[in-house]
């Protein structure tokens, strides 16, 4: 006997976790509750916990047959996990959410409605960030600014993180793109349709500590920058071109304050200072060079942005 595929749910929820084990619970109880009134799955990708977030979530599985659990081979990150959801998600709209409740699930009602209303995307904007250091905020809010400016995304919401709704033709769209190294956010905005962003005001995390440490951010901002600007290059071009001009410009200077007896040959520490000076500027140029290269090669190489290892759910029938 053969039974007709199951229908695909109406709403996708996908959410990365990583060593969750605390949290994880409560945050699929908050989300089944706020979109209770819709029919939908949620998935969850395990990005390679060591903690005990796979038995946790086994027994969430067990007990829920609307969540998903997909886990990775190992932990790929945040924007890989991601990816891996969004790959996964067979829902008419897609919603991404951290599963640390630092994006309330009950936002995600706005999201549909909005969506309803014939939006493609809705970016989640944060208002506020309780609980996170003052420089980090600081640090966040001159990136997203600066990117924002830099990309040339019309549709870049700024202060948004992967709290978003994406309809089914926008998700395909994204998921299509073959590049490897997603900076997810930058992508959505980047494949246009009607988007529309909603305010909403950002908890402190509900167990555990952040997966985010300053260096795994100062990363994705610089995946960002260069996967979606060569600013960075065209800086360096328009550096070494004003050094150049100063060079030619000190010649007739020097000889003709040598000439007119004004110039005495001392200073050796400024020579110092100028050889180190230009010599920092190439090395950093090349660096900078050496980045965009590094990119490509990785892009070349085409590895996959994540493996799956295992996908599991419970059986409708309960088998
Ligand atoms: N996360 C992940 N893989 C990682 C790091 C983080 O899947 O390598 C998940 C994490 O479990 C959370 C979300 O990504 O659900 C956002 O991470 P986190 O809360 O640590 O970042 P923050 O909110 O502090 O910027
Ligand atoms: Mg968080």
């Amino acid at each position: 006997m053969t039974s007709a595929a199951p229908r695909p749910p109406v709403i996708s929820i996908v959410a990365p976790a990583f060593n969750e084990e605390d949290g994880l619970r409560e945050f699929c109880t908050r989300m089944a509750q706020a979109v209770a009134d819709e029919d939908y799955e949620l998935i969850i990708v395990d990005d390679g916990s060591t903690d005990r977030t796979p038995e946790v979530l086994a027994e969430i599985v067990a007990a829920d047959p609307r969540v998903r659990a997909a886990r990775l081979s190992r932990n790929f990150g945040h924007q890989a996990a991601l990816t891996a959801g969004l790959t996964l998600a067979r829902g008419e709209a897609v919603i991404s959410i951290d599963a640390d409740l630092q994006d309330p699930p009950e936002v995600a009602r706005e999201l549909i409605a909005r969506w309803r209303a014939g939006a493609d995307v809705v970016h989640a904007v944060r208002h506020v960030r309780p609980g996170e250091p003052r420089m980090r905020l600081l640090a966040i809010r001159v990136f997203y600014r600066a990117f924002g400016r830099i990309s040339g995304l019309e549709n870049y919401p700024g202060n948004a993180g992967d709290f978003r709704l994406i309809s089914r033709r926008a998700l395909d769209a994204v998921v299509a793109l073959p590049e490897r190294n997603r900076f997810v956010r930058g992508l959505v905005s980047w494949v246009g349709y009607r988007q529309e962003s909603v305010e909403y005001e950002r908890d402190e995390r509900f167990a555990g500590v952040s997966k985010y440490p300053l260096s795994k951010l100062a990363q994705l901002a610089a995946d960002g920058v260069i996967s979606f600007s060569t600013l960075p290059l065209r800086i360096s071009s328009l550096v070494g071109i004003a050094c150049s001009i100063a060079a030619f410009v000190a010649i007739p200077v020097v000889v003709g304050l040598r000439l007119a007896g004004l110039y005495e040959v001392t200073g050796v520490a400024s020579i110092h200072i100028l050889v180190l000076g230009l010599g920092g500027l190439q090395l950093t140029s090349l660096g900078i060079v050496g980045e965009y290269l590094a990119r490509a090669y990785d892009e070349s190489k085409a590895r996959p942005t994540f493996i799956i290892e295992s996908v599991t759910e419970a059986r409708p029938d309960g088998a």
